[in-house]
């Protein structure tokens, strides 16, 4: 995850440059495969019918326990939808007693005036709300007629509790347009976070990757987002602006930053860098429902444990996998254009499973990398470093 508003604050108001090793990681959680809508590019493959062998409420406990042992910070629990398993605010309130930064990814769907309120006493640290675009675009991508207004009225019934909410956007050719209505609905219903997900090639994402925003589009994406970003900032709205999914953000943030404000460049690459780009089986874990563990949502293919047999806090350390041990090398091997980039401290050779199913080697280029041979080319590194070198 690129956490866009808190690398502009840098350039406005520098801070210290520290590498900060997180004790466990992020682990997301899709608690639950069955799902109230039927999303197009769901990653899950969720469907509304019971999917046989979720774990209980008692396993779900034992995990937890490990989880907090082994050090993990943070609990994203997600789905399908979470709303839909019965104990869903028992494991959440658990949660908060053993001291988890607690989120809940929900498609609001569900929530009405008695589960916001069951919400809002669970305490959740975050409720994000995943939305394709404005009414009928929304629908069509959720393929359930009227599930944007409900989805609406759950995100106002959490803001008007004091809940920290976020839109999620999942951007695809086919919704791309919708992101300026996005932006301003985030503004006209004073939502506090704006999450840009690029669409990654998973589950039924993977059979609608003709769709994906090609490269130039993507870069009038980040255009627009950086510049709704900066303009927040400016006003001092206190918003937050993150993007996912693809790590080149940060180097594209970088030359954004170049051509701005030439004196804030290295400070800022130094900061890109500490944060390392892609994070999937370090920083980041994913439990299926099932229990099986992956290195994030998008590897539901490749299981490297699970949680009924071995606990979460050996399957993690375990580099006996290659993908495993790949993935935690330091830094990664990577062939191609990532081999070659000049900023590859800075992105970390972005998004493997897109490299894997694209091209069929997980330890290829990424194929949605945007920038151009200029922009990864060496002579842009020496730059920042000769200035980085004068700070
Ligand atoms: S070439 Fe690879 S490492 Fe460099 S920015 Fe693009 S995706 Fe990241």
């Amino acid at each position: 995850m690129f956490r866009l508003s808190q690398f502009m604050r840098e350039v406005l108001e520098p801070t210290p440059v520290v590498r900060r090793e997180p004790p466990g990681p992020v682990v997301i959680w899709n608690l639950i495969r069955r799902c109230n809508l039927n999303c197009i590019h769901c990653y899950s493959l969720s469907a509304d019918t019971d999917f046989p062998g979720e774990l209980t409420t008692a396993e779900v406990f034992a995990v937890m326990d490990d989880l907090r042992a082994f050090g993990v910070p943070v609990l994203i629990l997600s789905g399908g939808e979470p709303l839909l398993r019965p104990d869903i605010f028992a494991i959440s309130e658990r949660a908060k007693a053993l001291g988890f930064y607690v989120g809940l990814s929900t498609n609001g769907a569900l929530i009405d005036e008695a589960m916001a309120d069951r919400i809002a006493a669970v305490g959740y640290d975050y409720v994000g709300v995943s939305l394709d675009g404005i009414g009928a675009v929304h629908d069509r991508f959720r393929r359930v007629p009227g599930c944007y207004e409900a989805s609406l009225r759950g995100i106002r019934l959490c803001r008007d509790r004091g809940i920290k909410i976020g839109l999620r956007f999942t951007v695809t050719e086919r919704n791309v347009e919708s992101l300026p209505s996005m932006l301003d609905l985030m503004e006209a219903e004073r939502i506090d976070k704006f999450y840009l997900s690029h669409l990654v090639y998973a589950g039924r994402g993977d059979r609608y990757r003709g769709d994906d925003a090609y490269h130039r589009t993507t870069r009038e994406v980040m255009d627009l987002l950086f510049a709704r970003c900066w303009q927040h900032l400016r006003e001092g709205r206190g918003t937050e602006f993150v993007t996912g999914n693809n790590d080149a953000d940060g180097v594209y943030f970088l030359h954004w930053v170049r051509r701005r404000f030439p004196e804030r460049a290295a400070h800022i690459r130094a900061k890109l860098e500490a944060w390392g780009g892609n994070a999937s089986g370090v920083n980041v874990a994913n439990i299926d429902n099932l229990g099986n563990v992956h290195p994030d949502t998008f590897w539901w293919h490749y299981s490297l444990g699970n949680v009924k047999e071995r606990p979460f806090s050996e399957i993690w350390r375990d580099t006996s996998d290659p993908i495993m041990a790949g993935l935690k090398r330091r830094p990664r091997s990577i062939s191609g254009r990532c081999g070659r980039c000049a900023h590859f401290a800075i992105c970390g050779g972005n998004t493997r499973i897109r490299a894997l199913r694209i091209l069929g080697d997980p330890w290829a280029e990424d194929p949605a990398c945007y920038l151009t041979d200029e922009e990864i080319a060496p002579s842009t590194a020496e730059a920042d470093g000769h200035a980085l070198a004068a700070e």
